[in-house]
């Protein structure tokens, strides 16, 4: 990558450039850009980065369009979760960074509440120290940036489910941010006996690439009519109440798309934590898990409206990612 700690300008800003919304509405007609948005002061525990590349998630236009309104942040926004970048300032309790750390993590420490007013779709952004982690060095800043929210999703909803080596698994929407690491976690982290998984015709080679031994192609096939049963369900669409008839007698839902059911369903909102990164490090060192990049991947930060209204069609293959900022 051309950005490292050496070619970026070290003069600490009290404004940043940044993309924000002072009304709920689709994307493309609220988003506005600020040339001069004031930093916030720094907290002990947190650092200044400066961002180099941002993942964007479905919960950005979700929030945008007013979602998560009764328990947001008050408007105007800087939307953004997913970060990669360097660090340029930290403040006085921070022990694990130092100034020109390349990072990575999702700053925002709960999926849904207590969501951060200055996001990381700004050329900086502020960050607590336990929600980031070291950027793998074999890994480029799009490609760290494309990991902490999905991944971290993924990750934790295994853990949710006490998943174990020698279990099976059916991935819903395997192709997209989430279930694309799903699929890799459930391979090479958890050891799993059989990987299912949905998406339409055109991604199954795809799938069979990361991992997949069963790409089913939805547009074709009803997952829950299939004679094959699995000890766990990872709903990434949407799709809970089909889950039921696809699991064993004692299998597990996993679901991240509300609404909530019962048990045996869980449902979660992720929490970020910098200790997932790490806990995932050797396999992102290892090459075992690997970003999947959306062929229109990266585009520039002029062109965010451009990538957050692709986001919104659901059809995006693993993550897009705004590069450079
Ligand atoms: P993406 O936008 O990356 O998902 C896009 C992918 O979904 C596409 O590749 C598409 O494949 C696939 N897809 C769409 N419809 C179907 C279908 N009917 N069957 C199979 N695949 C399908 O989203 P993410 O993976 O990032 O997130 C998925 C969902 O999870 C979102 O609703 C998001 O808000 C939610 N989420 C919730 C979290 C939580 O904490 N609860 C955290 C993270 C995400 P194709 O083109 O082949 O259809």
């Amino acid at each position: 990558m051309a950005e490292d700690a050496s070619s970026i300008d070290s003069t600490i800003p009290t404004h940043t450039k940044a993309w924000y919304y002072s009304q709920h509405g689709r994307p493309a007609d609220v988003l506005k850009f600020d040339p001069n948005w004031p930093l916030p002061q720094l907290k002990d525990d947190q650092v200044l980065i400066k961002v180099i590349a941002v993942s964007l998630n479905p919960v950005d236009y979700k929030r945008i369009h007013g979602e998560f309104k009764n328990v947001d942040s008050y408007l105007p926004v800087v939307p953004g979760f997913d970060v990669a970048g360097i660090v340029v300032k930290v403040g006085g309790g921070v022990r694990k960074f130092k100034v020109g750390d390349e990072v990575y993590g999702d700053i925002n420490e709960e999926g849904l509440s207590n969501l951060k007013i200055l996001g990381t779709l700004s050329e900086y952004t502020v960050a607590e120290e336990k929600q980031l982690a070291h950027k793998p060095s074999n890994l480029s800043f799009i490609e760290a940036a494309s990991i902490p929210l999905a991944c971290e999703t993924a990750l934790e909803g295994f853990e949710h489910a006490q998943f174990s080596a020698g279990q099976s698994i059916l991935v819903l929407g395997g192709a997209g941010g989430v279930g694309s690491y799903a699929i890799q976690l459930a391979k090479h982290v958890y050891k799993a006996s059989k990987i299912a998984a949905t998406a339409s015709t055109g991604k199954l080679e795809l799938l069979r690439e990361i991992g997949v031994d069963f790409p089913i192609d939805y547009t074709k096939y009803n997952f829950e009519d299939l004679p094959e049963k699995y000890d766990l369900v990872y709903d990434a669409v949407g799709q809970t109440d089909r889950a039921f008839k696809a699991i064993k007698e004692d299998g597990k839902v996993v679901t991240i798309v509300p609404p909530a059911y019962p048990p045996p369903a869980i449902f979660f909102a992720l929490s970020s934590k910098g200790s997932y990164l790490e806990k995932l490090r050797p396999y992102f060192e290892s090459g075992e898990v690997k970003p999947i990049l959306d062929a229109k991947t990266p585009l520039p930060f002029s062109q965010l409206i451009e990538a957050i209204s692709y986001l919104e069609t659901s059809r995006a293959t693993g993550k897009v990612v705004i590069y450079p900022i």
